[in-house]
């Protein structure tokens, strides 16, 4: 396995790799999750490279850059038991130099909403990152995770407005046996937050269940699930939110699929989870 830190190292593998290349993008601290999406892109692909990267530019002034969670040597390891080929890990100066000047910017109310509302900036500074490692891999496919429903929505709507040429697979959200979606900030959780935190996949499901009994009315699935998460009252709720899962538009019924999706704040640690109700995109 080849561990990359420049452009120029990493254009230099591109050209040598096999025909097709699988790239996922990661902020490391890696996790089943991330490791599903790994193991996807093997089996489509000749050959894998994955970044890691903990990216400022998404991160506000009030986000957890400095304290999100770092292990390198783990991470490395991890991944050569995948079969993956190359990992690149570039500086934050090798991906910003000095003069760096550009952003994508993917504007209206699919970065307006939800975590664009809740986090400023977030979506820019992620969607000009990924447009950047999109450009530097080379891959034929990218593997992104549904747990960040909205970050999907985004980068299929930038890749086909950039004519990127690269196919965005989206893969299942990979879940701890008690229903928590798994997540590098899991970590930041106290043990009595940690016994809290399924709730909200527990209130994500009473809305699935609601509507596989038939129920679409929007009002009623937002409070199904409010109300199972604050059961727990460590929890201090952000959104619950039934959106087209495309637009991201709040539904004021469902009719055909929808994106149910929440945050909320269990102590200093922001979660969130999504469902999908209905056919998936
Ligand atoms: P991150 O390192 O958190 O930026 O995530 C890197 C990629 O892994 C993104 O495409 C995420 O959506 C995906 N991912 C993170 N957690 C999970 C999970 N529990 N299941 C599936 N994909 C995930």
């Amino acid at each position: 396995m080849r561990v990359l830190r420049t452009l120029v190292e990493a254009r230099a593998w591109r050209r040598a790799a096999g025909a097709t290349v699988g790239f996922v993008p990661t902020m490391g601290y890696l996790h089943e999750g991330h490791l599903e999406l790994v193991r996807r892109a093997r089996a489509e692909n000749d050959a894998v490279i994955v970044s890691i990267f903990v990216n400022p530019t998404q991160f506000g002034p009030k986000d957890d850059f400095s304290r999100y969670p770092r292990d390198e040597a783990r991470d490395l390891a991890l991944l050569e038991v995948e079969g993956v080929a190359a990992v690149f890990m570039p500086t934050v100066e090798e991906m910003y130099p000095e003069g760096f000047a550009t952003a994508v910017d993917v504007s209206g109310g699919l970065t307006s909403v939800l975590e664009g509302a809740a986090r400023p900036g977030h979506f820019r500074g992620m969607a000009t990152v990924v447009a950047k490692l999109l450009s530097i891999a080379g891959a034929e496919r990218a593997y992104f995770g549904r747990k960040d429903a909205q970050q999907l929505a985004v980068v299929r709507r930038m890749a086909s407005d950039l004519n990127l040429a690269v196919e965005i697979v989206p893969c299942d959200t990979v879940r701890e046996p008690d229903g928590l979606a798994m997540s590098s900030r899991n970590t930041y959780l106290t043990s009595e937050e940690r016994r809290a935190a399924p709730a909200l996949y527990a209130g994500l499901r009473q809305a699935l269940a609601l509507f596989e009994g038939g129920e679409r009315d929007p009002a009623v699935l937002r409070e199904a699930v409010r109300a199972r998460v604050v059961v727990e009252p460590a929890f201090a709720l952000e959104y619950v939110s039934v959106a087209d899962p495309e637009t991201l538009a709040e539904l004021d019924w469902v009719k055909g699929a929808a994106l149910v999706s929440v945050a909320a704040r269990l102590g200093r640690t922001r979660l969130i989870d999504n469902v999908t109700l209905g056919e998936r995109g």
